[in-house]
């Protein structure tokens, strides 16, 4: 048997769209609009035993429309308003049909973190605004849930399968997630 007494579990969080305003290719700080509640609700997860990652599909880089300096500005903006409550930021880069394997809904990303980082998946969530965040948390067998912010309640819609969870936004996420603990 595995011993999993010493992995924590997890919450991989979806970026544009969930954290903060969905921007087509966010690529400057100035258009970065923080939801006033998401802080809040990564410190009641934090404070809940999870480690908090962000994982992101950047194609934007792919595409030449930004750089990853330009990225990891909006990462350092993001780190200077949540402090430490985000462990770690995972993205992939490539294009859509690159064919890459880190890509969401592809896992390799929540794999490495798993990894890096010790995470017990079956005990973590996905939070995400897209069908593709409830399939990769679906492929790497997380507990799924739907934000309705971003492009949310369009792709409510277009699920394949439900998601343990569909919700208003990051903060009402915050609170189911840490109610379901207790019971
Ligand atoms: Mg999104
Ligand atoms: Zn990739």
């Amino acid at each position: 048997m595995t011993d999993t007494t010493s992995l924590t579990p997890a919450i991989f969080l979806d970026r544009d769209g969930t954290l903060i305003e969905e921007v087509n290719f966010l690529s400057r700080v100035e258009d970065l609009r923080i939801f006033p509640y998401t802080k809040n609700a990564l410190e009641r997860l934090a404070e809940a035993g999870f480690l908090l990652f962000v994982v992101t599909n950047q194609s934007g880089i792919g595409r030449g429309l930004f750089t990853k300096e330009d990225m990891h500005e909006i990462h350092k903006a993001l780190r200077a308003e949540f402090g430490d409550l985000i462990t770690d930021f995972y993205y992939c880069p490539h294009l859509p049909d690159e064919g890459c394997d880190c890509r969401k809904p592809k896992t390799a990303l929540i794999e490495r973190a798993a990894s890096e980082h010790g995470i017990d998946l079956a005990n973590s969530w996905f939070i995400g605004d897209k069908d593709i965040d409830i399939q990769t948390g679906m492929n790497a067998r997380t507990r799924t849930c739907l934000v309705s912010t971003g492009y949310g309640s369009k792709h409510q819609e277009i699920l394949d399968e439900p998601p343990t969870l569909i919700v208003e936004n990051i903060a009402e996420a915050a609170e189911r997630i840490v109610a379901l603990l207790r019971d």
